[in-house]
């Protein structure tokens, strides 16, 4: 068997300082890799594989289009895959929200959604409004647009000089939000950071609000509080700025419902999507916004934007075959109903040490690690828990997806864990179980380390020695 792992094979991976199981099967919520290990996939790849792995009809209506016809440029055609595919989005997305911008990944997704508020504005005569208001703990994605949108210190060291100026607002993260989340609401939770971002700039000049609505890793599946978002709306609206829901990781059912925002009853004026609408199959990511902003292009022929795999037939067809999919088996209720399972027995893990918080909604967890429990106090960076934890969770045959860095920037420990929405009664109790077991082993690795802050790792401990460039690349918390 040959090892994967950097620089013995061709492939750059993602990560250059760790073997890599090669996954042979995956089928519902578990992977097999070559060695014939199973692994229960808890976080759906990168919160992706919503109507879980190894659905044959979807691959069966990609195979379909790519020998139909598998690509044509989307500046001179159209197909039925991607009129399908926008209907079904169309119907699915809230109030006037109904023309869809197919493209390929979140981080496209976003980047087009700013450019479209952006160019909205110099259509309509007002060219002065260009700036971006965002949350911080936030992440919309890494290409340089959507990454300067994203508060990632990790991210953005390298690349600081080439990222615009996105203005930064805290986000509703009632964790670590001076008022817990509840009233009195402080300004991050009731909106009044928004306001007071917008009077600081001058609402002549801001452009856009862009949010997650229900956090994603960045602060750990955070929800805001009921009225947050109905908040926004009405800011957005007074002071004209265009409000753009990130749904890319929420989106698709994730929260339980079709978008995340449908609870609140908020439309924004425009929404990205990502990820479950094609549950992994194919690359999809799409943008969707109503008709009062795209008419503003008609003049200059078009969003100032081109991909040219936007608008993909075989990527449209995944999408309509896994909307279908999840409409057909009723996923998304499935995923409210799971989800409800799923939190109710992901409170044990409270009782546990170094678990702070245990929230989300859906099928869309975050436990929050932290060294005190009482102050609520992360861990120090260098300790690497959410890298350790999610090491000894895949060696329990677990997989979470971590991230680090929301407490203050630098430190915070958490994991996420996603499911697909097929996720069965025992297989939930299955991720408790092994996450108990994988945290109970990590506590004494990760403490052990950390009173001899220069030791190397132990033979056969995936623990990165505390420092070591591995602890600060670990957690990519897409
Ligand atoms: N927005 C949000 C809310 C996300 O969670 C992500 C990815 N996790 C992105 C944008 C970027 O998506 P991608 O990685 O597909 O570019």
């Amino acid at each position: 068997m040959p090892t994967h792992r950097y620089p013995d094979s061709n492939v750059f991976y993602r990560r250059l300082a760790r073997d890599y199981p090669r996954v042979v099967r995956a089928s519902g919520c578990w992977l097999e890799d070559a060695d014939g290990r199973r692994y229960l996939d808890a976080c759906g790849g990168a919160f992706v594989a919503n109507v879980g792995h190894g659905v044959s009809e979807i691959g069966d209506a990609m195979a379909e289009q790519a020998r139909r016809v598998a690509y044509v440029n989307g500046t001179a055609f159209t197909h039925d895959a991607v009129e399908s595919l926008a209907v079904e989005l169309a119907a699915l997305c809230p109030g006037d929200l109904d023309k869809v911008y197919p493209l390929s990944s979140g981080s496209e997704a976003v980047e087009a959604a700013l450019k479209l508020a952006r160019q909205y504005w110099v259509e309509v005569g007002r060219p002065g409004k260009h700036r971006v208001i965002a949350l911080a703990p936030a992440y919309h994605g890494n290409t340089l647009l959507a990454l300067s949108a994203s508060a990632r210190a990790h991210y953005t060291a390298c690349y600081g000089e080439w990222l615009v100026d996105v203005e930064r607002i805290p986000a509703p993260y009632a964790y670590r939000c001076a008022c817990g989340g509840v009233p009195p609401l402080c300004p991050a939770c009731s909106g009044a950071a928004l306001e007071q971002a917008i009077l600081r700039l001058g609402p002549e000049t801001v452009a856009a609000f862009i949010a997650e609505p229900v956090g994603g890793s960045s602060t750990g599946a955070s929800v805001p509080p009921a009225g947050y978002f109905a908040r926004v709306r009405e800011l957005c609206d007074r002071y004209e700025v265009l409000f753009v829901a990130d749904e890319v990781l929420t989106g698709a059912g994730r929260t339980g419902t079709w978008s995340a925002l449908e609870p609140a009853g908020v439309v924004p004026d425009v929404m990205t999507l990502g990820k479950g609408i094609s549950g992994g199959y194919a690359p999809l990511s799409a943008l969707v916004a109503p008709a009062r902003i795209v008419d503003a292009l008609v003049p200059r022929g078009g969003l100032l934007h081109a991909q040219t795999f936007s608008h993909h037939p075989v990527a449209c067809a995944a999408g309509v075959a896994t909307l279908r999919h999840l409409r057909a088996h009723r996923l998304v209720e499935r995923c409210a109903t799971m989800g409800a399972v799923l939190h109710e027995r992901l409170q044990a893990l409270r009782a546990l040490p170094h678990v702070g918080d245990v929230r989300g909604c859906g099928l869309l967890a975050g436990v929050e690690f932290v060294d005190d429990q009482e102050t609520r106090a992360p861990f120090p960076r260098a300790v690497g828990f959410a890298e350790a934890f999610t090491a000894a969770a895949l060696d329990a045959g677990l997989v979470v997806w971590p991230n680090v860095g929301h407490a203050d920037g630098t430190n915070g420990d958490l994991v996420m864990l996603a499911p697909p929405f097929v996720i069965s009664d025992a297989e939930v109790d299955e991720i408790v179980g092994r996450f108990t077991d994988a945290l109970y082993k990590v506590r004494l690795s990760a403490l052990g380390a950390r009173l001899s802050a220069t030791a190397a790792p132990t033979p056969g401990s995936r623990l990165p020695a505390p420092g070591s460039p591995h602890v600060d690349a670990g957690a990519a918390g897409l």
